[in-house]
């Protein structure tokens, strides 16, 4: 039987997922290997939702957000006899080794198969940077960019109106899209979770700079800071900045546009990059490692490792942020 690789991509979709297929897909080609593209997620594994990937079925996708694998999340293979059940579906397939492009959930899945004789390697595909062991996840970059582009267009209309316009941003356990897109448009106040805030000291500080000619303001919310101020939404803090300040206040929540779009040339190369080092490490017999970026380079770390791991949030741009809007 010829060798074969699989490739899967599980949790939350991200642009850049099919730039990192089609490079997983030719570099193991060119290695004499079968390509299968198992479909949404770890369900298509266990439902036998595979399908040879040939040369030409992953032309023109490398430009497209989304995934073509379709993505999925699979409770039965957070269970032992679902990993089982997995592992005996590779073998049938001759599957010995799988890329699962995805999140620290699709990680532990990939640990759990290893355990079961499957060698697996994991893609960190997220648009919320939010996994520690790399600096960068594939996703990240279209998703900050489209953020801004959003934000641009909210600016000239809360321009017009000399309004305050608190837009919600994705970023659930994180704010890395937050900080990074809010320096990127000059908002007045950036919240995340992982940093305390007041709304009563950033209303005073839209008072102040609105005394000094300011006359609108920006203010980036991340998905998951709303709880973290005793707010129960986007609109909550608008209605609260509002009151504070007696400036006018819109919510806006920018949602799932910022998963999908064209990848960015950015996330298309780390993608690319990543993908075929993933398929270098297979070939060479490697297993239960995620591929992430160190100081700028491509590396890999074990699975366990890599998900014990912490990342500093980076405080000094926080701050840096903060004190040059005014
Ligand atoms: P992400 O990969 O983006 O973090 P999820 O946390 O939803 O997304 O995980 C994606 C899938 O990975 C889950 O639906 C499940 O099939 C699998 N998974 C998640 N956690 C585990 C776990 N602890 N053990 C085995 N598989 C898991």
């Amino acid at each position: 039987m010829q060798k074969a690789i699989g490739v899967l991509t599980s949790g939350g979709d991200a642009p850049g997922m099919n730039a990192a297929v089609r490079a997983v897909a030719r570099a193991a080609i060119v290695r004499g290997y079968k390509v299968y593209g198992i479909q949404r997620g770890y369900n298509g594994l266990l439902n036998g939702e595979v399908e040879e990937l040939c040369e030409r079925d992953v032309s023109g996708v490398i430009q497209r957000g989304g995934t073509v694998l379709y993505t999925a999340r699979c409770k039965e293979f957070t269970t032992p006899e679902g990993v089982k059940k997995g592992a005996e579906k590779c073998r049938e397939l001759g599957i010995e080794g799988l890329v699962v492009i995805g999140g620290d959930g699709s990680f532990r899945g990939a640990r759990d198969l290893c355990g079961e004789g499957i060698r697996c390697i994991g893609l960190p595909g997220t648009i919320d940077n939010d996994i520690s062991c790399t600096e960068y996840t594939i996703g990240y970059d279209t998703a900050m960019n489209t953020a801004v582009e959003m934000i641009d267009k909210l600016r000239d209309t809360a321009q017009s109106h000399d309004r305050c316009s608190v837009v919600e941003v994705m970023g659930r356990h994180a704010g890395w899209i937050a900080l990074n897109v809010g320096l990127a448009v000059g908002a007045i106040g950036i919240l995340v979770p992982e940093i305390p805030y007041d709304l009563g000291k950033l209303s005073a500080k839209i008072k102040k700079s609105q005394a000094n000619r300011k006359q609108h303001f920006i203010v980036v919310v991340a998905e998951g800071a709303v709880a973290t101020a005793n707010t129960s939404s986007s609109e909550d803090i608008a209605k609260k900045l509002m009151e504070l300040s007696g400036i006018e206040t819109r919510a806006t929540i920018l949602g799932h546009v910022q998963r999908g779009g064209a990848p960015t040339l950015r996330d298309r190369v780390i993608a690319s990059e990543m993908g075929y080092y993933a398929v270098e490490l297979l070939n060479a017999g490697a297993s239960n490692r995620v591929v992430g970026l160190k100081n700028g380079k491509v590396y890999d770390i074990d699975i366990n490792e890599g998900l014990a791991m912490k990342k500093p949030f980076d405080e000094k741009l926080y701050r840096a942020a903060d004190e040059i809007s005014f």
